[in-house]
């Protein structure tokens, strides 16, 4: 499995050791090795500091590719693409927004990872939501874990979580209390008026023409600009469905295979 890890600080250091040997790791940070780093990010030790985490991690890791930049709402969909599942390791509700954006966009399965305190969360965002907007859209941006400190063993606990559900890719919102010891799993939906989830409509069991006539109404809902999930199987559909929708001027985003089932995300044009 290809993982591409965001991040290599407090989650993204345990969790590129607990997959490091049997994934194709990438690893990217744009930051360097600070001395407040080193209790919980356990990959870098003092002579380290002052030098590129990434390059520093791939070192440690044999195998592992290190790419030392940002990243951005412009570079994430094909940093996504190129991988199988990618695992949030950053800190601050801004980038792990748009990280939840990217997965929605992309389909590809994204780990969240928070910490805060003595108090950690972690939750897989994959098509058909939930995402991260879903849940905390609106709220107000909380201190990221520099800000107000984080229990070094509880980002490590959080970490190997995020490792598992890449493998697993488990649903629910997991959560862990450092003071318990003990996980919880949450079940979690989608918001109704979720800013980035799309609309969703199931054609899987349609024949044709249903499958264009159930795409044509689920567009016609939809104000320009809004994005439509349309969930296919079989060879006609997969093929004439997006073709349809083009040249009725809307835009493919995306289709790809989940399992037996095809995702295509369509852009309202
Ligand atoms: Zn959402």
């Amino acid at each position: 499995m290809r993982v591409l890890i965001v991040g290599v600080g407090g989650l993204g250091c345990p969790a590129a050791l607990a997959l490091h040997g049997a994934h194709a790791l990438t690893l990217v940070d744009h930051d360097v090795v600070e001395r407040s780093n080193l209790h919980r990010q356990v990959l870098y030790g003092p002579e380290d500091l002052g030098r590129p985490k990434a390059e520093v991690a791939a070192r440690k890791l044999p195998g592992a590719t290190a790419l030392q930049e940002k990243v951005t709402a412009e570079n994430a969909p094909e940093l996504f693409r190129a991988h199988d599942v990618v695992l949030d390791g950053t800190d601050g509700a801004t980038t792990k927004l748009m990280l939840s954006d990217a997965a929605v966009q992309t389909g590809v399965p994204l780990v969240y990872g928070g910490v805060l305190k003595e108090q950690g969360q972690a939750m897989v965002i994959r098509p058909g939501g939930p995402c991260l907007r879903c849940l905390f859209e609106g709220a107000t941006e909380g201190p990221t874990c520099a800000q107000a400190g984080v229990l070094g063993t509880v980002a490590g606990v959080v970490g190997f979580k995020q490792a598992e559900l890449c493998v697993s890719l488990a649903a629910g919102l997991h959560t862990f209390d450092g003071k318990s010891l003990k996980w919880r799993a949450v079940e979690v939906r989608r918001a109704a008026d979720c800013p980035s989830c799309p609309a969703s409509v199931d054609i899987t069991r349609e024949v044709c023409p249903m499958t264009y006539v159930r795409v044509k109404l689920a567009l016609e809902k939809l104000e320009k600009g809004r994005l439509l999930e349309v969930w296919l199987k079989g060879e006609e559909p997969l093929k004439n469905v997006p073709q349809s929708a083009r040249e009725e001027g809307h835009q493919v985003l995306d289709l790809t295979p989940h399992g037996d089932r095809s995702r295509l995300l369509l852009k309202v044009g």
